[in-house]
């Protein structure tokens, strides 16, 4: 079985800022086509669940409290990497809108609530390195 890697709040794992997961209904099928391996790039680089939210504004990340995250996420980013390498994986799921696992779009940096068009830091780092990246909208196109 192909494996990849996935956002762990997408399988169930309670690893969001808030304490919460964000399961998705399809990993029941994605698992009869597919190894997972769940992943959490801010559990992994050093983050408390639940912590304090964090956007990226102006190439850092930096939490509501002004705190800067932004060598956490970088570790949680480069961990994810090393995972994809060790295991061969080519393909990640990732949880679209978060400041690590975004793919289209992120919040705006300043906690306003809005979104706008972008990527995480996991995000990119993955693509960078040839990983095809899919959000939690796309997840059909690996089902057909
Ligand atoms: S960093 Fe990614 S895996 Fe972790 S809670 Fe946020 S979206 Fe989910």
């Amino acid at each position: 079985m192909e494996k990849i890697l996935i956002s762990a709040c997408l399988v169930g794992d309670k690893v969001r800022y808030d304490g919460k997961s964000q399961y998705h209904p399809l990993v029941k099928e994605l698992l009869q086509k597919y190894e997972l391996v769940p992943f959490c790039p801010e559990v992994e680089g050093g983050l408390t669940t639940p912590r304090v939210p964090s956007e990226i504004s102006k190439g850092k990340v930096l939490n509501k409290e002004g705190r800067d995250v932004t060598r956490q996420f970088q570790t949680g980013a480069e961990l994810a990497l090393n995972i994809c390498k060790y295991l061969q994986i080519k393909i990640a799921i990732l949880k679209d809108g978060s400041p690590s696992c975004g793919s289209s779009e992120i919040h705006d940096g300043r906690f306003t609530g809005r979104m706008i068009k972008g990527k995480g830091i996991t995000t990119t780092l993955l693509e960078q390195n040839g990983i095809k990246i899919y959000n939690e909208n796309e997840i059909e196109e690996l089902l057909k």
